[in-house]
């Protein structure tokens, strides 16, 4: 361990206000009540980059659900993703579910007080690690969230950027130093609910500030200019062509697959537009894969769905175009948009597309067509479904998958659209 001179305010000072502090103005939150290491492991999963009143809820019915690693072990991945749903970041509740069948095959069902053994548990950062060992076990081991890195660069000024190996090392070494003294777990907690409360990224209330006389940052008189940070990186853009597909009170969905973005949900059937595709052209390659499932063509609404969505680190702009199968009738019983001049059979891998392949102003008007130069579409499932088949569920069994919020938005958005509620087994076709 690194005991030089800390730069900034005496460690043992900032620790003993800090406990202080923590013991009278904590909130009251159900996983504080408890020490089980596996609550706390829950808790912790769960508030992993999401908010403390969102988690409240899941938290208390996840628990009274599986309130054991034996419980939770046992049960189907699928009714874990629905008890998560709306939680995001899925692949969480699918590490979870792992750990607790690792802590049941080798550590009897509980949660080991062995930092190795803890870090090595699926999903489980340094961070977590941290704080189950620290809250349940109360060893000195550091647990420096997004809260805790804000706290601590403000306090002790680092200049480093806290996106930087040298400034996490930095801070690393500072949360090593503050944990190392009586409740450990205490110190850690209340080095977060500061970050959560009072040391907020805007606007931080340091007049009700326990560190405040001993905070570089609130000395300088801008506080908000810690933790420094080098240029943000830029969200990855993208745009999703998503299918509303109705046959026979039957919606088309798939399921994305394992490992990936979203993983193991079940959504809409869609995919991305690649670079110089058309959105309709994208629509046609989507469409020629829900044909080839059905075995019949597909008539579309002219009008479609649009929305943002925003992910940690993505942001997709989807449309929705609404289809329904069969001839003569469109969807909702109207004319519709007669994609092909011909059924595609069960088998058929390709279609040719319709006249007007370039489509119009910036190919959204006119009929599908193809790639720029008319390359015909394929009706091979989109990558991001790894190759998996499009399934018809009845819109009641719609209800009871477990979806992304991005799927279950745009259900609702449709039902807006169509005027009859998803579940409604009056949806026109
Ligand atoms: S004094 Fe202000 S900037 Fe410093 S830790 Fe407290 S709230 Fe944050």
């Amino acid at each position: 361990m690194n005991d030089a001179p800390v730069q900034g305010p005496d460690p043992q000072e900032v620790r003993s206000r800090l406990i202080e502090w923590y013991d009278r103005h904590r909130r009251d939150l159900p996983w504080r009540r408890t020490r089980d290491p596996y609550a706390v492991l829950v808790s912790e999963v769960m508030l992993q980059q999401t908010r403390v009143d969102t988690v409240l809820p899941y938290y208390l019915r996840f628990l009274q659900r599986f309130p054991s690693a034996f419980h939770l072990a046992a049960a189907s991945e699928e009714e874990v993703l629905r008890l998560w749903q709306g939680l995001g970041y899925y692949r969480r509740a699918r590490q979870l579910q792992q750990a607790a069948r690792v802590l049941v095959e080798r550590f009897g069902g509980q949660v080991p007080p062995d930092p190795e053994a803890v870090r090595a548990l699926p999903g489980v950062g340094d961070y977590t690690a941290g704080a189950v060992l620290s809250i349940a076990f109360d060893l000195p081991v550091p647990a420096v969230d997004g809260n805790a890195q804000r706290v601590l660069s403000r306090v002790f000024g680092v200049d480093e950027p806290a996106d930087r190996a040298a400034g996490r090392r930095r801070i690393a070494e500072l949360a090593r130093r503050l944990v190392d003294g009586p409740r450990p777990g205490a110190l850690n907690q209340a080095v977060m609910e500061l970050g959560a409360t009072v040391c907020t990224p805007r606007k931080p209330v340091c007049t009700q500030c326990p560190l405040a006389g001993l905070c570089v940052a609130a000395g300088s008189g801008q506080p908000e200019a810690w933790p420094v940070r080098r240029r943000s990186t830029r969200w990855a853009e993208e745009d999703v062509v998503m299918a509303w597909c109705i046959q026979d009170g039957r919606v088309a969905v798939v399921r994305r697959p394992e490992g990936g973005l979203l993983g193991g949900l079940w959504a809409l059937p869609y995919t991305r537009r690649a670079e110089g595709e058309t959105w309709l052209a994208a629509r046609a390659r989507l469409g020629a894969v829900l044909e080839a499932s059905l075995g019949q063509p597909l008539q579309w609404r002219r009008e479609h769905l649009q929305g943002r969505w925003d992910f940690s680190h993505r942001r997709w702009h989807w449309r929705l175009y609404l289809a329904s199968a069969g001839c003569g009738a469109g969807w909702n019983g109207r004319g519709g948009e007669r994609q092909t001049g011909r059924p595609a059979g069960r088998a058929a891998g390709r279609r040719t597309p319709g006249p007007g392949s370039s489509g119009g102003r910036d190919g959204d008007s006119g009929t599908p067509g193809g790639m720029p130069g008319g390359a015909p579409a394929v009706a091979e499932a989109p990558a991001e479904w790894g190759g998996g088949a499009v399934a018809w569920v009845t819109l009641a069994d719609l209800d009871g998958l477990a979806m992304a919020s991005l799927d279950r938005r745009v259900v609702a958005e449709v039902a807006r659209f169509g005027g009859a509620p998803p579940g409604h087994r009056a949806l026109p076709r």
